[in-house]
């Protein structure tokens, strides 16, 4: 980005004139298109009178370079502890959501069917045997959707 120093306003990279203040930004130029220096009065290679008003500007493109630098050095960190934080909220929610609920009704059926006997045992089983089938068919799913969604990335 290219800012005229007179308007204070700001053009894409490689414009040659202001669109505000119609000079060329710069540099002057003749009408042969000869470009000049901004100090010039006259055409440094033919010498006519006849040159674009020019006005002096600036190159931002090392300051947006920087400018983004000290965005991402303000916000990976930022972002980095809020995937940390996030990762251990859902972490701990799966713990108490499922892992836990998961291993107290294991501990509770195993315990159920050595009180209950073998046909309790069976039913537990069964149970369970369903419950790691449905966690697979979820887990398959899950896959699934990941998947798809990676390609239409
Ligand atoms: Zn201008
Ligand atoms: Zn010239």
């Amino acid at each position: 980005m290219i800012l005229c120093l007179r308007c204070k306003k700001v053009w894409a990279n490689g414009s040659r004139t202001c669109g505000s203040c119609r000079s060329t930004l710069g540099k002057r130029f003749c009408d042969e298109g000869h470009e000049s220096p901004l100090s010039a009065d006259c055409c440094i290679v033919c010498g006519t009178a006849k040159l674009t008003p020019g006005v002096p500007c600036l190159n931002l493109r090392p300051f947006t370079y920087l400018v983004i630098l000290a965005i991402g050095y303000v916000l990976l960190p930022i972002l980095f502890r809020l995937t940390v934080h996030y990762a251990a909220v859902i972490w701990e929610m799966c713990l108490h959501a499922v892992l836990i609920p998961i291993l107290e009704t294991a501990i509770f059926s195993w315990i159920a069917a050595r009180v209950l006997g073998p046909r309790a045992a069976q039913l537990v089983s069964d149970f369970w045997h369903g419950v790691f089938r449905l966690s697979l068919q979820g887990i398959e799913v899950l896959g699934r959707g990941l998947k798809s969604l990676w390609r239409s990335l």
